[in-house]
């Protein structure tokens, strides 16, 4: 079925009925309701927390109640406007990408422009699409008009299913305001990682290091790092200071998640310089040596969503700022989605995508 023409009425969706699996299965195809577009799925990414979406651990919240559609990092195309969106600058067969949400709009974070943080996220019925509404592991979707983002042809359907991700470099970048001429490190050569390594590079860094370890810092390299630390063979800190005469970066990045690492984060920082934390932790406490934070005056920010950030990150993809092709070699189709979780869950793929 083309994307122009009128959708069936039912569709196929990789559902999640009972923890632990994904059940393909012929579901009804959503209506958009008012300010709403129904999008044709073209690739979706899967990622760590989908893995844990999946495994329950979020049981009750991510997602409400079951059977649940996941999926979050996505393409499509535009298939139907909806009520209300005569005005919203989208066509049928425009290709697009999704924001997570649109904040509710009239919060004090949302007026200021900040809703990732928007106040009524936890509120019942907040729809955070793919965590507590339904993702994109489908053939369609339906999304508020205003989340979506046109893709220009220069991006392909794969590539678009990695801006969510890379939006949120870009978020991290402008949050630790990234200036020309810095020096950077970043942990973890996953997906975020090999983004932010870019985004990096692309606000002017001068020097990007990345730490990890395996065939991934092959990729950092291929993808612009100007030098890699596997923390199997070398001590990061001292790898880093060496690196910059000395003094430690202008800013880290965690793209690890790791609470592990949190000590060589605030020990590969220069003096006054800014530590990123854009992984998740599922929850974990680390400890902070205060005192260095306090007599260094370390700035650690947390980084959430990708507030205003995706018309750039779009720019920079079209652009060849942030290039996609070695970590757009995974793609399954939806019946293989076992499969795809399997490849995330052993790291052979850096970011499995389903083609509808
Ligand atoms: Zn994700
Ligand atoms: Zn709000």
């Amino acid at each position: 079925m083309s994307a122009m023409s009128e959708p069936s009425t039912m569709m196929r969706a990789a559902l999640l009925e009972n923890f632990g699996t994904l059940t393909i299965a012929d579901v009804p195809v959503p209506e958009p309701a008012t300010g709403e577009v129904l999008v044709k799925v073209l690739a979706c990414g899967l990622c760590g927390t989908d893995l844990k979406i999946v495994r329950g651990s979020f049981e009750g919240t991510w997602p409400p109640q079951l059977p649940f559609i996941i999926g979050h990092e996505w393409s499509g195309q535009v298939a139907a406007l909806g009520p209300g969106t005569e005005r919203s600058g989208l066509a049928v067969g425009d290709r697009v990408v999704a924001e997570n949400h649109a904040g509710c709009g009239s919060c004090p974070m949302c007026r200021q422009g900040r809703y990732n943080l928007c106040e009524r996220v936890r509120d019942p019925g907040f729809k955070l699409y793919g965590h507590t509404a339904p993702g994109a592991l489908a053939q369609y979707a339906v999304r508020p008009a205003i989340v979506l983002h046109k893709l220009p042809d220069e991006v392909s359907d794969e590539a678009g299913a990695l801006i969510n991700q890379a939006a949120l470099t870009v978020h991290a970048g402008r949050r630790v305001e990234l200036t020309p001429g810095s020096t950077v490190a970043v942990f973890g050569p996953g997906l975020l990682g090999l983004l932010m390594t870019q985004v990096a590079l692309a606000s002017g860094a001068t020097t990007v290091i990345m730490v990890g370890r395996g065939p991934r810092l092959q990729t950092a390299i291929e993808l612009g790092s100007t030098y890699v630390v596997d923390y199997e063979q070398a001590e990061p800190i001292a790898e880093i200071r060496g690196l910059t005469g000395g003094r430690g970066v202008d800013y880290v990045f965690d793209c690890s998640g790791n609470p592990d690492v949190v000590g060589q984060l605030l020990r590969s920082v220069r003096r006054g310089g800014k530590v990123a934390l854009l992984g998740l932790t599922g929850g974990a406490v680390a400890q902070l040596p205060l005192d260095l934070l306090a007599l260094d005056e370390i700035d650690v920010l947390g980084i959430r969503s990708s507030p205003n950030a995706y018309p750039a990150t779009i720019q920079m993809f079209a652009r060849r700022l942030i290039r996609t092709e070695p970590l757009t070699r995974e793609i399954y189709s939806l019946d293989n989605v076992a499969d795809a979780f399997v490849a995330l869950q052993q790291r052979t793929a850096i970011r499995p995508i389903v083609v509808m």
